[in-house]
């Protein structure tokens, strides 16, 4: 017998953590952060703590109660008897927080299968991030970490990496992942074959990206399967369509930036590999030098070494780093090399400071997020425009953040403009890959609107968190 039981995702946009269970193989697809449930309880200064071990994040809800799943040291430390892991794998769709880093709190001998690319995006977010008890992806430190321990060496999870074509065999499952289009490289959906038939699960997914032939691969794939269930995402189910391309937004930005003598700030998420293409694109037509982070050069070294990607690594002729004045947001430290990722790279030929940049505006395009505007003091850009390559606001906070962006953008006469395409399929993308995929149960999540697809389809069950499903 099969079953499925959805501990996340469900009713909200992300924080996937899906169980399948078959003949005492378990599995979990994706073990993400839940942004939704969390903004419910927590926000900037309010957050779970980390000296009640788990507790913080049990109680309010944040991840399931459940038996073999955890952590040995967040349970003791909790107050509770260790335990043994119970679960077999699990596998990782791609790299976004809420699909992967409450992985976090996993048991270190619970193997996590993910895409060769999505294992290097990890990687550099791991090498920029500080150590939080929400992002031990990768690695983990015993809790509760003391000073003494803070040198030991940190606990790795076991990784197994996989490419389009592999076949996995997990207990007795056997699963095919095949990659699909989204927001960053190395993203999959996958044909799980059960002892019932096949289930198929799509990760995130999106038609209307660069690669759309990647995400049809995987529907002819899943198709081939006749599934008896499908997992969908459903994010965008009540947009009903979409004209916003890849190439939308290149031609936007490329007329704005045609028409601007000043600085071009643009801002987008660096994880999206081909929103860096369509700018770097731009920036060499208009002879322009892209800015990027320290932060953003640990994501281009590692694309960089996938040759599948093709995109030029931060020693490009074309790429300049930025290296900010001390004391600004994330550098508050006194000395550069208390950071590793920006030890390991002072020595570069390509480093600009602030005063440089703004002494020659015209010749660059400098990526840069709302969080670190307060480097635009240094900066003082005169007739520059900002591009906001990244969604707009969809909730109160984000709202906040909005408005407080717009102020910045005001006092230094920064033009705004809009230019972004989704990773997510809209309704009649959505519509198009159920149909083709044609299974006999459809099971919506990452969505606040699951009730929306009995609108299209039979066979839905819109789930309950907790409850478990059979198939
Ligand atoms: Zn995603």
């Amino acid at each position: 017998m099969t079953s499925l039981t959805f501990y996340g995702g469900v009713n909200e946009i992300g924080g996937n953590k899906i169980l399948l269970e078959d003949q005492g193989t378990k599995i979990f697809l994706d073990f993400g952060m839940g942004f939704g449930i969390r903004g419910k309880f927590f926000e900037e200064f309010l957050t779970p703590r980390t000296a009640n071990g788990i507790g913080d994040f049990l109680e309010m809800g944040l991840i399931p109660d459940i038996v073999g799943v955890y952590r040995n040291d967040l349970l003791t430390h909790y107050g509770r008897p260790p335990e043994e892991p119970d679960i077999d794998a699990v596998l990782l769709s791609h790299a976004h927080a809420d699909h992967a880093n409450y992985i976090s709190f996993l048991n270190e001998n619970i193997p996590i299968y993910c895409g060769e690319t999505a294992k290097l995006i990890l990687e550099a977010v791991e090498e920029q991030s500080k150590r939080d008890i929400e992002n031990e992806v990768l690695n983990f430190k015993r809790r509760p970490l003391f000073r003494k321990d803070y040198k030991k060496p940190p606990i790795e999870r076991v990784f197994k990496t996989f490419r389009t074509g592999d076949k996995l065999k997990i207990g007795n499952l056997e699963i095919e992942p095949v990659h699909v289009d989204h927001s960053v490289p190395g993203a999959y959906g996958f044909i799980i074959h059960t002892s019932d038939g096949s289930v198929v699960y799509t990760g995130d997914l999106r038609l209307h990206g660069n690669n759309p032939q990647m995400t049809l691969d995987f529907v002819e794939k899943a198709k081939e399967s006749k599934p008896v269930a499908m997992i969908t995402e459903g994010t965008r189910i009540d947009i009903k369509e979409d004209k916003s391309t890849e190439q939308t937004v290149y031609n936007t930005a490329k007329s704005i930036i045609g028409n601007t003598n000043g600085l071009v700030i643009a801002d987008f998420n660096f994880k999206d590999v081909d929103r860096f293409r369509t700018f770097y694109k731009i920036a060499r037509e208009s002879d322009r030098k892209v800015v990027i982070s320290f932060k953003h050069a640990c994501f281009l070294e590692r694309y960089a070494s996938d040759k599948k990607l093709s995109v030029p690594n931060s020693d490009d002729e074309n790429i300049m780093l930025f290296k900010p004045k001390l004391g600004t947001g994330t550098y508050d430290d006194d000395d550069y090399s208390n950071y590793r990722f920006i030890k390991n790279r002072l020595h570069y030929q390509n480093i600009v400071t602030a005063d440089e940049l703004r002494e020659n505006q015209s010749a660059y395009m400098i990526v840069l997020n709302f969080w670190y505007f307060n480097n635009l003091i240094d900066l003082k850009p005169e007739n520059g425009v900002y591009i906001h390559s990244l969604s707009e606001p969809f909730n109160e906070e984000m709202e906040i953040s909005y408005e407080r962006m717009k102020n910045w953008l005001d006092h230094f006469n920064l033009e705004f403009y809009q230019a972004h395409c989704s990773g997510h399929a809209p309704r009649s993308e959505l519509i198009k890959i159920i149909r083709e995929i044609n299974p006999k149960k459809l099971f919506p999540v990452h969505t606040e609107h699951p009730e929306m697809f009995k609108e299209f389809f039979d066979n839905v069950d819109v789930v309950e968190k907790g409850r478990e499903y059979e198939i």
